[in-house]
């Protein structure tokens, strides 16, 4: 397959939302997230997870138990049942397939893509320091080679500054390696994600494919994430698959920064959610490149099963954070490029 872009959903280029299997967005927020309120969400991973708070072991990140399955399949429920709710609740892929063709100035493209353009330089610093915090959590960032490796990754995401609508992209948004400023976005894809989670998410998603780019950089931490979420659901998640779960991992993180960043009233499940939930489809299927849209919720839950513990949530507002989530990992001079 091509590695000039990377969409999703079209069989000649690489990656991005596609077609049965969406966009793109998954997360991981392991050493934060699961250090705070993972373990408030389930009590049997509770005791490691609060002796080592940002801590990179293998076995308290190997540890997945029934109980965390019972609660990842139970919050996939919960995201579709508070996308319905949801006025600004995003359309599920499968729906946006179905729709004709949106013109350039379709009053919804246009607000899609006003929203698009304001997010991305939020989306950029988002996805930095998510790919930072991924990259310490599955010990790839140990050795010089790694660090230098990383830092080529995250000056690769700095330097996307354009939003490119598409009428025939359709549902679909993508990347083109060979240049890596641009995010091509159809204009029906622009129209059905409403809030800004739900275009933060996928905008991360793009932008990790860039961060890989040509030199595939990101693959070993692709590889050992796509490892991880295949012990813990029992799913076949190697090569394009792998890349494009981390997509979508890097996308719930950058999401879940953002709210922390921009508390609000709206309940927290129903934020959250938006992160994933245009994977809540009826059409429920897979390719060669994708996992379903269904199963990358499920995967994605299961990476971070402290995400399935606020969308089951009753909270409000703003996710109870460490004070340190973003400083830790934003402080690094890494990020400091040009
Ligand atoms: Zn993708």
């Amino acid at each position: 397959m091509k590695r000039k872009t990377r969409r999703h959903g079209n069989a000649e280029t690489r990656r991005s939302p596609r077609v049965s299997a969406p966009p793109c967005l998954r997360v991981l927020f392991v050493a934060l997230f699961v250090a705070s309120s993972a373990i408030q969400f389930a009590p049997s991973s509770r005791a490691q997870t609060r002796q080592r708070p940002g801590a990179h072991s293998t076995v308290s990140r190997e540890n997945f138990t029934a109980a965390d399955r019972r609660l990842v399949e139970k919050a996939i429920g919960a995201t579709c049942t508070e996308r319905v709710r949801d006025p600004l609740g995003s359309m599920p892929i499968d729906e946006m397939q179905a729709r004709p063709s949106l013109p350039v100035n379709n009053p919804d493209a246009v607000a899609g893509a006003r929203r698009a353009e304001r997010l991305l330089p939020t989306t950029r610093t988002l996805v930095i320091n998510a790919i930072l915090q991924l990259a310490k959590e599955y010990d790839l960032y140990g050795s010089g080679n790694d660090r230098a490796r990383i830092t080529a990754a995250t000056q690769r995401v700095d330097a996307v500054k354009r939003i490119k609508p598409d009428v025939d992209a359709r549902d679909n948004a993508s990347v083109i390696l060979r240049e890596p400023r641009t995010i091509e976005f159809g204009t029906i894809f622009l129209a059905g994600l409403r809030s800004d989670e739900a275009m933060i998410s996928v905008l991360a998603h793009e932008l990790t494919h860039i961060a890989s780019g040509q030199p595939d950089s990101l693959r070993p931490l692709f590889r050992a994430i796509g490892r991880r979420a295949a012990v813990r659901t029992g799913l076949r998640i190697q090569g394009q698959r792998a890349e494009e779960l981390a997509c979508d991992l890097v996308g719930v993180m950058a999401a879940r920064q953002f709210i922390n960043q921009n508390p609000g009233w709206e309940p927290l499940p129903r934020r959250v959610a938006r992160a994933f939930e245009h994977n809540c489809v009826d059409d429920d299927e897979s390719d060669e490149d994708h996992l379903s849209p269904r199963n990358t919720i499920r995967a994605l839950l299961a990476l971070d099963v402290s995400v399935a513990g606020e969308v089951l949530s009753e909270a409000v507002g703003v996710i109870a954070r460490p004070a340190d989530t973003r400083v830790d990992i934003v402080s690094s001079s890494f990020l400091r490029f040009n």
